[in-house]
């Protein structure tokens, strides 16, 4: 009762692996020294083999925002005509971001719960066959869905467009098979299934996109990819680079490396099936129960409950961190995280927790309902009959 230790269980920042928070401690090194060159390199070779990829990876200095700002200004050009897909917050924040950069948009907006399918890509993309660029999230963090991404580049593929994927909460959650799918930008960030803190984005760029870069007039200085690129296969960074953040990716690579990326992905999957299901037993609804992703479940405040209240219970009774909604789905909706450095034990707590929050906020529920859920799940995967 008396001690709670302080858990960071969000969506992003998310907790953090501690050989890689350790290794933060051997930042006094210098950036332009054959030492630190050694870990940019590893860092980004690692990177292209969990993402499976062999195009060019750029990390920059930035949380994932500045990537997303990046892809615009420096793949695209003023008046460019690309179609947005807005299912909430962070589509909104590409909507934002082609606006400021003065593209021309057409906007895909599903409500907050929904997913922009890949039929109405398909139409958009034959109704604008000028459109030079197609924006979407792999994992919409503010409510929990997941876009089919495999679909969706299957037709951008098809056509003269680049298809722009954040794959800030989709990496490590989602399968995203850049080149076999037809990813032509795929962009993570630190906070998220890297179990490192905030402050490093990286963008994966297929040759069709680059094209594009040589073509682009939209003002670029800071974050000039191709420049960036240039200097990243010499193990260098245009400007001083994050070293600390530098070093505790390279320590995180090396973990999800050992583990397998497929296997962070099944983590994340199982934990968000785990967490289905125990809300399912608890009576609580799902905010996006259409398409679920998994790097973060979006569960409905029971009628007549402000979710601030969970969210709140969590901090004061647990001492742990966990997500409400975000804007006007605040005080709707609270997120139980599974992307990174998550386990079974700590959705364990989590399920339990939750049961005894509703509970003493007037909402009953049969106390181990949930957590039978997640031991059921857990046990049907781990081969243990019960
Ligand atoms: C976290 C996140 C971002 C980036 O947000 P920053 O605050 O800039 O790191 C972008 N898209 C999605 C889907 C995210 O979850």
């Amino acid at each position: 009762m008396h001690i709670k230790k302080q858990r960071l269980l969000t969506p992003g920042p998310t907790p953090l692996y501690p050989p890689a928070l350790h290794a933060m401690m051997a930042s006094d090194l210098h950036h332009r020294t054959e030492d630190f060159r050694k870990v940019y390199q590893a860092c980004v070779s690692d990177l292209k083999e969990v993402l499976a990829t062999s195009y060019d990876v750029v990390p920059l200095v930035a949380s994932g925002s500045g990537a997303m700002e990046a892809s615009v200004s420096n793949l695209f050009s003023k008046g460019d005509k690309v179609i947005v897909c807005v299912a909430g917050k962070f589509g909104e924040r590409w909507e934002g971001i082609t606006k400021a950069y003065g593209l021309e948009q057409v906007v895909l907006r599903e409500e907050y719960g929904g997913a922009v399918s890949a039929q109405s890509v398909a139409a958009a993309l034959a109704a604008n066959p000028d459109a030079k660029g197609v924006f979407i999230q792999a994992s919409e963090t503010s409510t929990g869905a997941a876009h089919d991404i495999e679909a969706i580049a299957r037709h951008v593929a098809a056509t003269g467009a680049i298809l722009v994927v954040d794959g800030i909460t989709g990496v490590g959650t989602q399968p995203l098979k850049i080149e076999e799918w037809g990813i032509d930008v795929l962009i993570g960030g630190s906070q998220k299934a890297f179990m490192i803190p905030p402050g490093l984005a990286f963008l994966a760029i297929s040759p069709k996109a680059w094209a594009r870069a040589d073509a682009s007039d939209l003002p670029k200085y800071y974050f000039n990819l191709k420049k960036e690129a240039k200097n990243a296969a010499a193990g260098e960074s245009s400007w001083t680079p994050a070293t600390s953040l530098m070093l505790a990716l390279a320590e995180a690579l090396k973990y999800i490396k050992s583990i397998g990326m497929d296997k962070l992905i099944d983590n994340a999957q199982l934990l968000a099936k785990a967490t289905r299901e125990a809300a399912a037993a608890l009576g609580l609804e799902l905010f996006s129960p259409g398409s679920p992703g998994s790097a973060v479940t979006a569960i409905k405040a029971p009628a007549g409950m402000d979710s601030g209240v969970i969210v709140k219970g969590f901090k004061q009774r647990f001492g742990a961190i966990i997500a409400n909604g975000q804007g006007s789905m605040k005080g709707q909706i609270f997120r139980i995280a599974h992307l990174g450095y998550f386990d079974f034990a700590d959705l364990f707590a989590m399920v339990a927790a939750l049961e005894l929050l509703l509970i003493s906020n007037g909402h009953p529920v049969t106390l181990g309902a949930g957590v039978t859920a997640v031991q059921r799940v857990y046990a049907e995967a781990a081969g243990i009959k019960v």
